[in-house]
């Protein structure tokens, strides 16, 4: 399709706007967005600014996470009305940890075509800046602030072999660097991307242990994305794994958790607490399966 050609009638446009500099919006979202009969807003204020920058005369519909539910039928009825919809997030893409992913199945649903005109994420600009391994890697969003919930999920991603990628608030960074440094390997590689595309730009790395100490002296402020490498089970091959085992057993009777256990028994033989975690994580996963 030409550009000249859009916004088409009863299309839904899914549209990438900057993470930071508004070079990044592309002539392509920039053309779309001043001619959309329909721009769906997560913030209308907050986004009234680029859109008055680049003239867009079509109509804002709030759609943040509180109204979502009700605008999608809204939305659709529009879209069958023949409007062309675009839907913008305060930054980045629509649908990646901001509202936008029902309004596009809702569409779909309904066979109207959605087109995505795509622009910076904070994920991928993160990942491909890191300089871990990108050809395979995960996407966390944000984890559950607290309880059992987050804990399984810091369990996972400390055992995940792919690059993961977190979203996390400033006021949460060093909590969430400290639970880290807990249940990984402290030499695991890591890369917090502050502030991306902005003027104070700034990757802070290379390990856990660095990176924690780091955000212990500098008061994180700004916006953050983490890029941490994948679980390397590259240690020297354990000569009585089953004698461990059963330490490790011991301490958990004794009414240690896993993550207390491993750490002590690592203090107290000298062995890494991330290979006598996974051990206690291989023996459940051979009970589990039992
Ligand atoms: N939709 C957005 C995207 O495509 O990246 C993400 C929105 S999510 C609500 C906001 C989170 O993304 C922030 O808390 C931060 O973790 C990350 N983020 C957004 N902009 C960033 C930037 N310029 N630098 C680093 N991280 C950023």
């Amino acid at each position: 399709m030409s550009q000249n050609s859009e916004p088409a009638p009863s299309v839904l446009y899914v549209v990438g706007t900057p993470i930071g500099h508004l070079g990044d919006l592309s002539p392509r979202a920039e053309s779309l967005l001043a001619k959309a009969s329909i721009i769906a807003c997560e913030d209308t204020r907050y986004s009234g600014k680029l859109l008055k920058r680049i003239e867009a005369k079509g109509h804002r519909i709030s759609f943040h996470k509180h109204n979502f539910r009700s605008r999608i039928p809204k939305l659709i009825n529009l879209l069958e009305e023949g409007k062309s919809i675009a839907i913008i997030s305060d930054a980045g893409l629509p649908g990646i940890c901001d509202p936008g992913q029902e309004l596009v199945a809702e569409a779909r649903k309904n066979n109207h075509q959605v087109i995505c005109i795509p622009g910076p994420c904070a994920a991928t600009t993160a990942l491909v800046s890191s300089g871990l391994p990108s050809s395979q890697f995960c996407f966390e969003g944000f984890l559950p602030p607290k309880g059992k919930h987050r804990r399984k999920r810091l369990k996972s991603i400390a055992l995940e072999e792919r690059t993961t990628i977190i979203y996390e608030s400033p006021h949460r960074l060093i909590q969430l660097l400290k639970e880290l440094h807990e249940l990984c390997d402290e030499c695991r590689p890591i890369q917090v991307a502050k502030e991306l595309t902005k003027v104070h730009e700034e990757q802070i790395g290379h390990n856990l242990k660095l990176v924690l100490q780091h955000f212990l002296d500098n008061k994180p402020q700004g916006e953050f994305t983490l890029v941490l490498g994948g679980y390397k089970n590259n240690s020297e091959p354990l000569t009585d794994k089953k004698q461990l085992k059963s330490e490790l057993n011991k301490l958990i009777r004794d009414g240690l958790s896993p993550t207390e256990a491993a750490k002590k028994l690592a203090e107290e033989i000298g062995e890494s607490k991330r290979v006598l975690y996974s051990l206690i994580h291989e023996e459940n996963k051979v009970s589990n399966n039992d």
